[in-house]
C-alpha cells in the first residue's frame, strides 16, 4: 500500500506524542536506576515520577498535595483494565457489609467482565440499562442503590458511541445510601475537564495509550480518605497500594502527555468535534440508510459511531482498509460469529443497523484533508457492498 495510512481509530489506541517519546527517552539508557534506590542516580528518579503524579492529578482536578506535595491520590497502574478491576475489588474490601456492585450495560469489558467474575464469587451485580441514544436510565440507578450497595461504577464516556453519561450526578446517588463510587474515564481523560475534586467521585481510571502515552501504563485515581485495598502485593511502591518496580519510562510519558492534554483541551475539543461533525455532514448528505449513534447533546468531540443499514461493518472496514483507513465496527467478532456489540444491544438498535455500524475516533493528528478523503471512498463502498447484499432491498 503507497497510501498514508488515514488513522481514525483513536479510540483503540492513539500514536505516542513526539514530545512524550521525547521525555521518555532519557529513561532508557541514561538515567535507568531504580526509583527504589539509596544512590542519588537511581533515587533521583522517584523525583520524576513524582512529577509525573502531579501531572496525571492536575489532568484529574484532584488538588490534593501531600506534606511532601506528592499527588497521593494517583496510583499508576499497568492499563485500564487494571485500574478498572482494582477499583471494584478494593470498593468491597472498604465497604465490608454491603454486597452490591451497580453498573451499567454499556461499560468496557474491563468493568463488565469483572462485575461477571465478582458475581461468580458472590457478590450482587445489578445493570442499568440505556436507552435508544445510549442515555443512562438515572431512575433505575437511583432505585437500584441502597444500604446493600458498596459500589457503583459508571463510565465517564462510552467507547463505542461517545455518549458522556452524568458521572457527578450518579456519584451523588452512590454516596447518599453510603455507597462508594468509580469511574472508567478511560475514554474522557483528555477529550473532556475531568475535575474530581468538584465530585463525589471516589476512584477514576485511565489508560496512557488513549490520550498519546505508550500501551501499558494507566493510572488510578482513588479520593483521600478511602480505604485502598492493594490489587498486587510487593514492594512498598506507590504507597504500599501497588507492589512491583515502576514503569518508569512509561510513567514519565504518561505525565508529559497528561499535561499536554491538559494544554490543549479547550482548543482541541473544538477542533475535533467540527472534523467529526464535518464527517458526518458528508457522510449523511450522501449515503442513504444511515444513523449516526448515541446522545448526539452529550458526546466525546471525536467520536462517531455511524450504522449503515444492510451491510456488514466488517466489510465496510475492509473495504476501507484497501485505501489504508483504519475505523473499527461496533461488531464483536466472537468464534466466527459476528455479533453486534453489547453496546448496540443495550440501546436497542436494530439488528440491520447495528450490524454496519463502523466508529470512526479522531485524534488530534487528523486533518481536515483526511476527513474529506474518507467522505470521498465511503459511498461507492457502501454503495457496492449493498448491491451484493441481500440485506439491502430496494433501498430499505
Ligand atoms: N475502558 C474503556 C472505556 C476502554 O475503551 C478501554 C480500552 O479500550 C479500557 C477500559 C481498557 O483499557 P486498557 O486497554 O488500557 O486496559
Amino acid at each position: 500500500m503507497d497510501q498514508a495510512v488515514i488513522y481514525f481509530d483513536n479510540n483503540a489506541t492513539t500514536r505516542v506524542a513526539p514530545e512524550v517519546l521525547e521525555a521518555m527517552l532519557p529513561f532508557f539508557c541514561d538515567r535507568y536506576g531504580n526509583p527504589s534506590s539509596i544512590h542519588t542516580f537511581g533515587g533521583s528518579v522517584a523525583d520524576d515520577i513524582e512529577k509525573a503524579r502531579c501531572r496525571v492529578a492536575d489532568l484529574f482536578g484532584a488538588s490534593f498535595r501531600d506534606r511532601e506535595g506528592t499527588a497521593a491520590e494517583i496510583i499508576f497502574t499497568s492499563c485500564g483494565t487494571e485500574g478498572d478491576n482494582a477499583a471494584l475489588n478494593a470498593a468491597f474490601a472498604a465497604r465490608p457489609g454491603r454486597n452490591k456492585l451497580v453498573t451499567t450495560a454499556v461499560e468496557h469489558p474491563a468493568v463488565l467482565s469483572c462485575a461477571r467474575e465478582l458475581e461468580r464469587r458472590g457478590r450482587e451485580v445489578v445493570i442499568i440499562p440505556v436507552d435508544g441514544r445510549g442515555r443512562l436510565d438515572m431512575a433505575a440507578l437511583k432505585a437500584a442503590v441502597d444500604e446493600n450497595t458498596a459500589i457503583v461504577s459508571v463510565m465517564w464516556a462510552n467507547n463505542e458511541t461517545g455518549t458522556i453519561f452524568p458521572v457527578k450526578e450518579a456519584a451523588e446517588i452512590a454516596h447518599a445510601s453510603g455507597a462508594l463510587f468509580h469511574t472508567d474515564a478511560v475514554q474522557a481523560a483528555g477529550k473532556v475537564p475531568l475535575e474530581v475534586d468538584d465530585s463525589c467521585i471516589d476512584f477514576l481510571s485511565i489508560s496512557g495509550h488513549k490520550l498519546h502515552a505508550p500501551k501499558g501504563v494507566g493510572a488510578l485515581y482513588v479520593r483521600r480518605g478511602v480505604r485502598f485495598s492493594p490489587f498486587l502485593f510487593g514492594g512498598h511502591q506507590e504507597r504500599g497500594r501497588r507492589g512491583g518496580t515502576e514503569n518508569v519510562t512509561s510513567v514519565i510519558g504518561l505525565g508529559k502527555a497528561c499535561e499536554m492534554a491538559l494544554a490543549g483541551l479547550d482548543r482541541e475539543a473544538a477542533r475535533l468535534a467540527a472534523l467529526r461533525d464535518s464527517l458526518e455532514q458528508k457522510i449523511l448528505a450522501s449515503i442513504p440508510g444511515v444513523h449516526v449513534n448515541g446522545d448526539l447533546d452529550s458526546r466525546l468531540p471525536n467520536t462517531s459511531s455511524v450504522s449503515f443499514d444492510g451491510i456488514e461493518g466488517e466489510s465496510i472496514l475492509m473495504m476501507l482498509n484497501m485505501y489504508n483507513i483504519c475505523a473499527s465496527s461496533g461488531s464483536a467478532c466472537t468464534t466466527g460469529s459476528l455479533e453486534p456489540s453489547h453496546v448496540m444491544r443495550a440501546m436497542g438498535i436494530p439488528y440491520t443497523s447495528a450490524h454496519g455500524t463502523v466508529r470512526f475516533s479522531l485524534s488530534g493528528y487528523n486533518t481536515q484533508e483526511e476527513v474529506d478523503k474518507v467522505a470521498e471512498v465511503l459511498p461507492p463502498i457502501i454503495a457496492r457492498l449493498r448491491e451484493i447484499s441481500p440485506y439491502w432491498k430496494d433501498g430499505k
